[in-house]
């Protein structure tokens, strides 16, 4: 990959909740997709967030990226609050400052691959940067492939191109959710590679939900989650290791 053409990147942007429950409602009662986490993740970190189906990994990304409002508790990215923010505030911080990467890309169909990886600056009103453009498509292997629609690229090379998409507005976090999991294994290695590449030259903190023991020990750190709390937090742990966990998690 050839060196960024762009220095002036934000960088150091840390990622804190505090007490963060979410609640929703289910008939006479509640269910707790979240219930009371506290998490600090350092500025340029990359986190894998790992847990049962169910157990609120979704929640906790769509909140910390201010995608979805918490119940309670308190989360910050970086100087920035985002509960008290405005529904307005919210929008500009988010597409100014977070990236987020789906399991199903949510590409436009009858877009193409660059005017896809273009959209969130055009909602924003902000002009492309071509250069920084040419050096994302490059980075995420989808040089020569700009004029494609999605229909014409595999899952892989659509991944690819979401993960463009959500780092063209130079975002200090990324937030993904699942992005390997409609991948099969070695294509999910491959797209992870180039999140991971990126990410490390911008500087970023990553944050990325995965069922994959192998995706989540290349993370620098694994938060795992059960009913919608902290159930540990792992650092240089092996797949094996990781694997043996979840599957003691899932029980
Ligand atoms: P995960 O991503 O780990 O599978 P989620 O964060 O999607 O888990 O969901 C956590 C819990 O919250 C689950 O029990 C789920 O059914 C529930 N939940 C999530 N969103 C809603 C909603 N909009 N309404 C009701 N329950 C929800
Ligand atoms: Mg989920």
């Amino acid at each position: 990959m050839s060196p960024s053409p762009t220095t002036a990147l934000r960088t150091g942007t840390s990622v804190r909740l505090h007490g963060v429950t979410k609640t929703h409602p289910n008939g006479p009662s509640l269910v707790r997709a979240l219930d009371g986490v506290t998490l600090d993740l350092a500025a340029g970190s990359f986190t894998a967030v790992m847990g049962p189906s169910g157990s609120g990994k979704s929640t906790l990304l769509n909140c910390a990226a201010g995608l979805d409002t918490p119940t309670s508790g308190r989360i910050a990215i970086g100087d920035t609050e985002l509960v008290g923010l405005s529904p307005d505030q919210l929008t500009r911080f988010r597409r100014d400052r977070i990236g987020f990467i789906f399991q199903s890309y949510n590409l436009v169909d009858h877009l193409t691959v660059t005017e896809n990886v273009r959209l969130p600056l055009l909602l924003g009103g902000a002009r492309p940067d071509p250069a920084w453009e040419r050096y994302l498509l490059e980075a995420v292997g989808l040089t020569g492939m700009e004029r494609r629609l999605p229909r014409e690229l595999s899952g892989g090379q659509a991944q690819r191109a979401a993960i463009a998409r959500a780092l063209i507005a130079r975002p200090a976090v990324v937030f993904a959710d699942e992005p390997t999991g409609a991948l099969d294994s070695r294509t999910g290695a491959q797209v992870l590679s180039v999140l991971r590449t990126t990410a490390q030259e911008l500087g970023q903190t990553v944050v990325l939900v995965t069922h994959d023991a192998a995706v989540a020990a290349a993370a620098d750190e694994v938060v795992f989650l059960q009913d919608g709390r902290l159930a540990g937090r792992v650092r240089g742990a092996s797949v094996d290791e990781i694997a043996l966990r979840i599957s003691e998690l899932a029980r």
